[in-house]
């Protein structure tokens, strides 16, 4: 099963995968992680993107192009993976496609969580106030001054991808407002026809 998931920073992308990774056995492949690793091991990558990221902005789709190439060559990602905030361009798609074309294998869905976008900015905030009242650092780009950032970019680069997808036939949507154990549910429908 080869999936991804879609929809604006603080949706629920990551909870859902998690779900799934513990259903299907395959991984969460989120590139919000792999670069947020890549910052703190100081790595190259790492370096070049901390200041874009902790601004809100998105990372160059050659950097995160060549780390998905990377990782979904990786014996675990052999049954499938999940795509977590990735692809998050149209150049992203295409090359998500490239190599999947490339390997021989096919993206069974693209499954979008609709949302709306100011329970996303409570969402976040509600995140970074339990993050802070759990003694954790919150995290630069959950602090409610970047988010509005990450939502702008998310619609004027990654929302386009909606449309994208829907003109392939992949795209399907779930209610991203409903409580986590009902987008759960709604989400395994669709896998049962996908
Ligand atoms: P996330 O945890 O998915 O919200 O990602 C956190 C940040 O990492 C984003 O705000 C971007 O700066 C960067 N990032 C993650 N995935 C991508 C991607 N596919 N393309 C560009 N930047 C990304």
């Amino acid at each position: 099963m080869r999936l991804i998931l879609l929809g604006p920073p603080g949706a629920g992308k990551g909870t859902q995968a998690q779900r799934l990774v513990e259903k299907y056995g395959i991984p969460q492949l989120s590139t919000g992680d792999m670069l947020r690793a890549a910052v703190a091991a100081g790595s190259p990558v790492g370096l070049k993107a901390k200041a874009v990221m902790d601004a809100g902005e998105l990372v160059s789709d050659e950097i995160v192009n060549a780390i998905v190439a990377e990782r979904i060559d990786q014996a675990d990602c052999a049954t499938g993976f999940i795509l977590d905030g990735y692809p998050r361009t149209l150049v992203q798609a295409d090359s998500v496609e490239k190599m999947l074309d490339e390997r021989g294998i096919k993206l069974d869905v693209v499954i979008e969580l609709v949302v709306d976008d100011k329970a996303l900015v409570g969402r976040i905030a509600n995140r970074a106030e339990e993050t802070r009242a759990a003694g954790k650092p919150v995290r630069k780009d959950d602090d409610p001054a970047v988010f509005p950032e990450r939502l702008r970019e998310y619609y004027k680069k990654t929302a386009p991808l909606i449309g994208y997808y829907y003109a392939k036939g992949s795209l399907k949507q779930v209610d991203g407002m409903a409580d986590i154990d009902a987008v759960t549910a709604q989400i395994d429908e669709l896998l049962k026809s996908a």
